[in-house]
């Protein structure tokens, strides 16, 4: 083997954190973890394309604070996630503003919680857009900029229901069992590339995602608010505790940077022991 070609004697080795220079787009970060991995990179030097839905204004505060606060360049592309099109054009965006593209998240996602009897099929049709299509629009995209820069890094936020299942959430786990093929396929695609892709799973983290759960699966469950968070959210888990937003930016920031380069289509669970079980 050509051992110059290793990881840790290269000349641009990127370690963990080391971000100066790249840039990221990043599907569904207006708020929840989609932001904190957004506020990882910008903290770490590199540059952000936000993206998601929500009040105009309150997003551009947000990205005016996260620019302000870190000094990196970080901008706004409106995407709709069920449109390949504007997807396809908010990468296009990034590499138009901000000269490359060196890591793609696909973290947009939506739930419902209903039986699958009762499921509504408008529903189950904007799930598998915005959780699964997305990643495939956004990718497609994205592979041939990777490529001719020689090293890229694609991210998909998957979930331990990627891995198993629960009730009432057909649509969901459907799409996330889907993303992990996904992340698998394209991984064998790009390994001779310096292109990585692979998928973080974790369990319950507290955000608006999961707040609207609660109630939903309060009335499909008939059982009150509090024990849906007891029994159903925080049963799965044997910390008995949500994952915090700053355990997903550690795993995130390996995979992203050049001690991450041999982590190629793998699930990352980050879920305090939920798929162990
Ligand atoms: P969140 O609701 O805080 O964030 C979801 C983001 O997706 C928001 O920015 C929202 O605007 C965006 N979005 C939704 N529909 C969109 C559309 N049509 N176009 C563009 N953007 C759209 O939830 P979160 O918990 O931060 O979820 C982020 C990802 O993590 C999701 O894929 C979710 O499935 C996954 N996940 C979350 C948990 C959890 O417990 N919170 C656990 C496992 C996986």
């Amino acid at each position: 083997m050509d051992q110059s070609s290793k990881p840790d004697e290269a000349s641009s080795f990127r370690d963990i954190g080391d971000l100066k220079g790249q840039t990221a787009v990043i599907t569904g970060s207006t708020s929840g973890i989609g932001l904190a991995l957004a506020r990882a990179v910008a903290s770490h030097g590199g540059d952000v394309v936000l993206n998601g839905l929500g009040d105009a204004a309150e997003i551009e505060r947000t990205r005016a604070e996260l620019e302000s606060s870190s000094g990196a360049r970080v901008l706004y592309h409106p995407a709709d996630m069920t449109k390949g099109e504007e997807i396809a054009d908010m990468v296009a965006f990034a590499e138009r503003e901000l000269g490359r593209l060196d890591i793609l998240v696909n973290n947009a996602g939506i739930q419902y919680v209903e039986a699958v009897e009762n499921f509504p099929t408008d529903k189950w049709e904007q799930i598998i857009a915005i959780n699964l299509s997305s990643a495939f629009y956004a990718t497609r995209a994205a592979i041939p900029l990777m490529k001719a820069q020689g090293r890229g890094r694609i991210v998909n936020m998957a979930s331990a229901h990627g891995l198993v299942a629960s009730p009432f959430k057909s649509a969901y786990v459907a799409a996330k069992h889907g993303i992990i093929g996904f992340t698998k396929t394209v991984a064998l695609e790009v390994a001779q590339d310096n292109v990585t892709c692979n998928a973080i799973c974790p369990g319950f983290v507290e955000t608006p995602i999961v707040a609207k759960q609660i109630a939903d699966q309060a009335r499909t469950r008939n059982m009150s608010e509090e024990d849906v968070l007891k029994t159903v959210i925080l049963g799965s888990q044997p910390t008995k505790r949500f994952v915090t937003t700053q355990e997903l930016t550690g795993i995130f920031l390996y995979l992203v940077s050049d001690l991450g380069a041999s982590a190629n289509g793998a699930s990352f669970s980050i879920d305090g022991g939920w798929t162990a079980q």
